[in-house]
């Protein structure tokens, strides 16, 4: 069975008089372990569709089954205990909070989870060093660079375990350079079998990753697997012959 799978989702948004029509009918499946990219162009309905996946939003019409499970027509509550315990999301603007250390932004989603403080803290010390940032763990957010946020963003929405983790254009902010770093480790986790759902509207992003659906105006205009995906490693090497640091 697929982790995840649509059948016929739609979202429309009222505004006034009149109606947005953000997905029109879109039917996905997507297996365990998978490195799916979604693009479109500005408007085309990927972040209508991630709110959805990530149950932050309920669609207007359709079916939704996460893990077995069919969630469209879940309480506010339940979508709430699903979200926090199955996804992970990580945003362009990381949301991390600022006057707090990268270990404690960590923690936050374990406070929801009923686990004593120094499991929390074990926990995000995993998370952190697995992310390659053991050493920053007291720093706060504008104390690092947006590369190490991105990846204490990443470390955050990891730390429960999710099912999946969710990226609406987690390199919308970065440099090309610090984008490569936030894609190889996507990768890396990815190796590990965590299922990632990237967002994007740049090309050179998606090929980083095993399938690639793409969006136009709330419809699914092609779904394509990726024979051979980039390798962010070696685009940072040539980046750094390139300009040396
Ligand atoms: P994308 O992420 O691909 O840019 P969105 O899912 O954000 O696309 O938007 C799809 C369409 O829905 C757009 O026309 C957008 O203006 C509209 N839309 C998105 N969110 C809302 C909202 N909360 N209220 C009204 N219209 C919205
Ligand atoms: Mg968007």
């Amino acid at each position: 069975m697929a982790l995840i799978a649509t059948h016929g989702l739609t979202k429309e948004y009222r505004l006034g008089p009149h109606t947005v029509h953000a997905l029109r009918g879109l039917s996905v499946e997507i297996e365990r372990g998978e490195f799916v990219a979604i693009m479109g162009p500005s408007g085309s309905g990927k972040s209508s569709f991630m709110n959805i996946l990530g149950c932050l939003d309920a669609p207007t019409d359709g079916r939704y089954v996460l893990d077995g499970r069919d969630v469209a027509g879940l309480s506010r509550t339940e979508l709430a205990r699903i979200r926090n315990g199955r996804i992970g999301f990580v945003f362009q603007t990381f949301n991390l909070l600022p006057r707090t250390s990268a270990l404690e932004n960590v923690e936050l989603p374990l406070l929801y989870a009923r686990r004593s403080a120094r499991e929390r803290r074990a926990c995000a010390h995993e998370r952190l060093a697995a992310v390659g940032l053991a050493d920053r763990a007291h720093h706060h957010p504008s104390q690092l660079s947006g590369g190490q946020q991105q990846r204490v963003a990443i470390a955050r929405a990891l730390v429960n375990d999710p099912a999946v983790l969710l990226a609406d254009e987690p390199t919308g902010n970065l440099d090309t350079r610090t984008s490569v770093e936030v894609l190889i480790l996507l990768q890396h986790l990815n190796r590990q079998g965590i299922t990632i759902v990237l967002i994007t509207h740049e090309p050179d992003i998606a090929a980083h990753a095993s399938r690639v659906l793409t969006l136009r105006d709330g419809r699914l205009v092609s779904d394509e697997p990726v024979f051979s995906p980039r390798d962010a490693k070696l685009v940072q090497a040539r980046l750094e012959e390139e300009v040396p640091a």
